[in-house]
């Protein structure tokens, strides 16, 4: 058994060895990708491979690929009413990422939320009648709809919602940050117009992401201007190595998709039967509805999220909070608040995510771990000394 169990890959996923090799090597490349003399040459040959290989990850062409500092940042070159030759409406659906939700560079008064249902999936028909009115109204939306949640990991019916946004003569931007090398993400089947990726949830380094377009012809609004790089639409000279990193993990993530996703979830369904089996009362979020393979984020009565962490974090296993957590204080969930479960529930919820290096052992001292502290803090809950 390895020493810690990292069962925390929503939060970020570690380094992928071809990542690493790829990025070492490319450290030592002098080139500025913009300068025409034979080092620069190189670089910029570095970058286009990877750029081939991200937009592969999404069946994208790859002079589509905008390369970020993050996903957050493509989130925010996207959700702009300049986008696509302007919109003047963003609707988002109530369980977006924070860089969503806070609706970019569109007014307070321009954003709009769609509500999820109690499984966390989007509400078709909510989203239609507002579409429908948008229309009547000749208002053009800009809509943004994540693939698959990073705290339930319930995946949304990004095809139908495309199908009503085009409908409305209206964009979709997709926040795959999430789904990207754990489901297929094709940008075309979804009939995306827009996608946003994060480099650093499939086993690239920290720092990177994408903001790819279905089509060439499709208008963007820098966010950062200055030199003309990413086809004007990111200024500043590329991170080389960490855009090199991207590329050799989506590379593998592309190469490893079908058998990872089947041997993810053979995982995942061990840990979810082993855990409904020792706390039957245990509720598993989303559970009705189409999920990631590899996320689980539960609650158990009496169990409190922030101690239940620390507790796991004591037994070598690490696992996060379902809710927002940054800055170390742990906020309520919007995502469990959307779908309706009560706070004293919302407050117990923890998330496990499971990634290509999980294995047997791992769930295994999962379930030991979660036995020994949801007894514990049972007990505490009865005045029980342990
Ligand atoms: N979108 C989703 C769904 C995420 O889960 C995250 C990160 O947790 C982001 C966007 C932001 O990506 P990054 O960490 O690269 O800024």
């Amino acid at each position: 058994m390895t020493e810690r169990a990292y069962l925390d890959w929503n939060a970020t996923a570690p380094l992928r060895p071809q990542a690493r090799a790829a990025m070492i090597a490319a450290l030592d490349a002098v080139g500025n990708p913009s300068s025409v003399h034979a080092e620069g040459r190189a670089a910029r040959h570095l970058v286009e491979a990877a750029r081939d290989a991200v937009a592969a990850l999404v069946g994208a062409e790859a002079r589509n690929v905008v390369f970020t500092a993050s996903g957050t940042e493509a989130n925010m070159l996207v959700l702009s009413p300049r986008t696509g030759g302007g919109c003047a409406r963003l609707l988002v659906s109530a369980i977006e990422h924070p860089s969503v939700r806070s609706g970019g560079r569109f007014a307070g008064a321009a954003v709009e939320t769609v509500a999820v249902g109690s499984d966390g999936v989007i509400n078709l028909a909510l989203l239609e009648a507002r579409l429908s009115a948008l229309s009547q109204e000749r208002v053009r939306p800009l809509l943004s709809v994540m693939l698959a949640n990073n705290e339930t990991g319930v995946i949304q019916p990004v095809s139908e919602a495309a199908r009503l946004v085009h409908q409305a003569g209206g964009l979709l931007h997709v926040d795959a940050v999430q789904a990207a090398g754990r489901i297929p993400c094709d940008i075309n089947a979804l009939g995306a117009d827009l996608m946003t990726l994060s480099g650093h949830k499939i086993g690239a380094p920290k720092g990177v992401g994408a903001l790819i377009r279905r089509d060439a012809g499709l208008a963007l609004d820098p966010l950062v201007t200055g030199g003309g790089q990413e086809r004007r639409a990111r200024a500043g000279t590329e991170n080389v190595a960490g855009i090199v990193g991207f590329g050799a993990a989506a590379a593998v993530a592309t190469a490893d998709l079908a058998t990872e996703s089947a041997r993810v979830r053979a995982l995942r369904d061990r840990l979810e039967a082993g855990l409904r089996q020792a706390t039957p009362a245990a509720v598993i979020f989303g559970a009705e509805a189409s999920r990631l393979p590899n996320t689980t984020l539960f609650a158990a009565p009496a169990v409190k999220a922030e101690t239940a962490i620390i507790a796991f974090d004591l037994e070598g296993v690490a696992v996060s909070s379902g809710a927002a957590c940054s800055s170390g204080k742990v906020a309520p969930s919007h995502v469990l608040a959307a779908m309706g479960v009560l706070p004293p529930v919302a407050r117990g919820a923890v998330r496990v995510s499971l990634g290509p290096t999980t294995s047997e052992a791992d769930v295994e001292r999962f379930l030991a771990a979660w036995i020994k502290v949801s007894g514990a803090l049972l007990n505490k809950a009865k005045g029980i000394a342990a």
